[in-house]
C-alpha cells in the first residue's frame, strides 16, 4: 500500500488481513526527525488503533528519543535497530510470539522499511516522508532511493505521489 501519511492508511483493510501487529517508523513517519514532541492527531489515531492492533515503534535513532515518543503514545519500540538489518523485527516477532503474516510495516523508506518489511513482515505500507531532513545515516539511502523511484517510475511500477490502496 502507498499512501500519503500515516491517517490515510486503510487500517480496517490491514484488520481484515489478519494484521495484529503494526510497526511504525518513528522519524519522517510518525515525527518530523527534529520535532520533540507528539502531535494530538498521532496521539489519538494511536489511541483509537490500540484497540485493535498491537503498535510498536522500530527505528535506527537512539534510545531517549525513540523511548520518548513511544512513551507518549503508549507502544512498544525497539531502537537503534539497524533497519535494514532484519535483527529489529526479528526481536519483534521473537518477543510477542508474531507470524511473519500477522505483523505490518509503516515507514517512509523503501531501503530501511519496505524492502525489509517485505521480507520480515506480511505487508507493507509506504508514506512519504514528513520532511526534507534526514538522520545523516540516512542520506546514502535516500540517494538510492531516488534512483530506484527513477526506475520504478520509468517501469510504470509506481510514482512518488500517486498513492494506491493495494496492488
Ligand atoms: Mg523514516
Amino acid at each position: 500500500m502507498y499512501v500519503k501519511n500515516i491517517f490515510d492508511i486503510d487500517y480496517d483493510l490491514l484488520k481484515k488481513r489478519k494484521i495484529r501487529c503494526l510497526i511504525f517508523d518513528l522519524d519522517n513517519t510518525i515525527a518530523l526527525i527534529d520535532q520533540e514532541k507528539v502531535d494530538k492527531r498521532t496521539k489519538t489515531l494511536f489511541r483509537k488503533l490500540k484497540k485493535d492492533f498491537h503498535l510498536v515503534i522500530i527505528s535506527n535513532n537512539y534510545r531517549k528519543r525513540v523511548e520518548k515518543y513511544a512513551t507518549f503514545l503508549e507502544c512498544d519500540f525497539v531502537s537503534f535497530a539497524m533497519k535494514p538489518l532484519p535483527f529489529g523485527y526479528m526481536k519483534i516477532k521473537r518477543k510477542f510470539h508474531y507470524q511473519k503474516e500477522e505483523m505490518a510495516m509503516i515507514g517512509d523508506q523503501l531501503v530501511t522499511d519496505i524492502f525489509v518489511g517485505n521480507k520480515m513482515t506480511g505487508y507493507t505500507i509506504l508514506v512519504d516522508p514528513l520532511g526534507k531532513k534526514d538522520l545523516k545515516i540516512t542520506s546514502i539511502n535516500r540517494f538510492l532511493e531516488n534512483k530506484i523511484f527513477r526506475y520504478y517510475e520509468k517501469k510504470a511500477i509506481m510514482k512518488r505521489g500517486r498513492y494506491y490502496g493495494e496492488k
